[in-house]
């Protein structure tokens, strides 16, 4: 049975990449029915936080990426991981170290000099040690006694083979003086406890895989299969910064994406079905098995990212865009009231209707609704130039015959026709004058359906500003 992890540090909020991880660890398990397990690991008290894990745990359940088992929490395995460094001092598998800081700095010190590559030389192995006594008052640390010889190597789902010699490696730290185990240690034996059989992560952690996989060995165990992850990058091709989206995907949330948009889009970064771009997660599920995962960083694009969400955002119900704009427009202090009274439901969603193929997100969606709320001032100096003396007799004519039309997009749109046609005038000279007086902007949607969601009182009383 098939068996991920996602295994992210609650030192930071949860970013676009660890997402992306979460994600391929995620879908893997689901497309082979199996489990994709969550475990905190929290064992970097200095930098670990409680806020961190809420951030992470939330950020998960919104996006629907829920675990089959945990989460589980390394600092509630401290005993498993103690017990297991103890049966190894005592079968040799670790030793004791006492070299000081300074010694090991010099050390590295001297095989620099010697044009080596900075490596632990074994100085307390047991049988480099025999005969000395350990200095008094130095708190040892636990080594791993990495093989001398031969190589470690792994079939990586993204990278292919990887070996590297055991010359390469040294004695891993695998507990610090104070007894408490070091990261690396902790991930082999919650990858084996949980029965991992799938370490999908990111690539920074490539460098620590042969020396989990000796470990793991050494506890008995064969390695399981992995896949490192490339990173991804900013639309500048530069590592992400918190300018370019490596910030907390609760921000995205803020923003108007949808789980499933960003899913999507995720998906699509560092993975390729074919040409498709737009899918569903179960779509996702049925194609991701680890074939296809793609070598080279992946680059984020946001234009890309806000176009697959707007084709999320605008294939919901007009229903669902009415719920969530009407809340984010209460949010923002801009209920959705005409004349003292809260505007229907289906009021809301038809004026959502009219702007959500323009909306990427829910932001720029809520923003253009607010213009049938609280419109901006429109700029003056184009309202004067679009407003000319022989068009403010058109509005003039367009005013009084509106109270009879209100309401009715068609009937609004003869209403226009009749007046161009008095005044001999073309339909922006009176619609444009007409948008900026009405909703501060020279472009909306057409006109005639624009003004059939307001009063026409409300209507008179916008035009009632620039016109008498
Ligand atoms: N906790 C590690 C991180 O957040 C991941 C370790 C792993 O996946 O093995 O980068």
């Amino acid at each position: 049975r098939v068996r991920t992890r996602f295994a992210p540090s609650p030192t930071g909020f949860l970013h676009i990449g660890g997402v992306r991880t979460a994600l391929y660890a995620w879908a893997f398990a689901r497309h082979f029915g199996g489990d994709y397990v969550l475990r905190i690991e929290d064992t970097d008290v200095e930098r670990s936080t409680p806020e961190a894990v809420a951030a992470i745990l939330e950020g998960l359940a919104w996006l629907g990426l829920k675990e089959d088992e945990g989460p589980f929490y390394q600092m509630q395995r401290m005993d498993r991981y103690r017990a297991l460094i103890g049966e190894m001092l005592a079968d040799g598998r670790a030793y004791h170290c006492y070299a000081t800081p300074e010694e090991l700095e010099a050390m590295r010190e001297a095989q620099r000099a010697r044009g080596e590559k900075p490596r632990y030389d074994g100085r307390w192995r047991p049988e480099n040690a025999t005969g000395r006594t350990p200095p008094a008052g130095v708190k040892p640390v636990v080594r791993f006694r990495n093989p001398d010889d031969g190589v470690v190597s792994w079939d990586d789902m993204v990278k292919g083979t990887i070996s590297i010699g055991n010359a390469e490696l040294d004695d891993l730290v695998i507990a610090r003086s104070d007894g408490t185990p070091t990261y690396n240690f902790c991930v082999v034996v919650d990858d084996l406890d949980m029965g991992i059989t799938h370490v999908i992560r990111g690539d920074d952690h490539v460098n620590n895989t042969p020396r989990q996989i000796n470990i793991l060995r050494a506890l008995g165990a064969e390695p399981p299969v992995y896949g490192h992850l490339p990173m991804i990058n900013g639309p500048d091709g530069q590592k992400l910064s918190k300018r370019h989206g490596a910030v907390s995907v609760l921000q995205y949330q803020e923003e108007g994406f949808l789980p499933d948009a960003i899913i999507n889009y995720l998906a699509r970064l560092g993975w390729s079905h074919g040409d498709d771009e737009l899918f569903s997660r179960e779509q996702l599920i049925e194609w991701f098995d680890g074939s296809h995962l793609s070598v080279s960083p992946a680059q984020l694009d946001f234009d890309k990212f806000r176009w697959v969400n707007q084709q999320y955002l605008k294939a919901l119900p007009d229903a669902e865009l009415a719920a969530e704009v009407g809340r984010r427009l209460q949010a923002r202090g801009v209920p959705a009231v005409l004349g003292g009274q809260p505007v229907p439901d289906d009021r809301l969603a038809a004026m959502c209707a009219l702007w959500k193929d323009r909306s990427p997100t829910w932001v720029v969606l809520t923003d253009w609704v607010a213009h049938f709320f609280a419109p901006p001032a429109p700029d003056a100096a184009v309202l004067a130039q679009k407003l000319t003396d022989a068009v403010r007799p058109a509005v003039a004519e367009f005013m009084a015959g509106l109270p009879a039309v209100a309401g009715d997009r068609e009937a609004i749109g003869a209403l226009m026709k009749t007046v161009l046609k008095n005044h001999g005038l073309k339909m922006p000279q009176l619609a444009v004058p007409l948008r900026l007086m009405v909703f501060g902007v020279e472009q909306t949607p057409s006109v005639d359906a624009m003004l059939a969601q307001l009063p026409a009182g409300e209507i008179a009383a916008r035009v009632g500003r620039y016109v008498s």
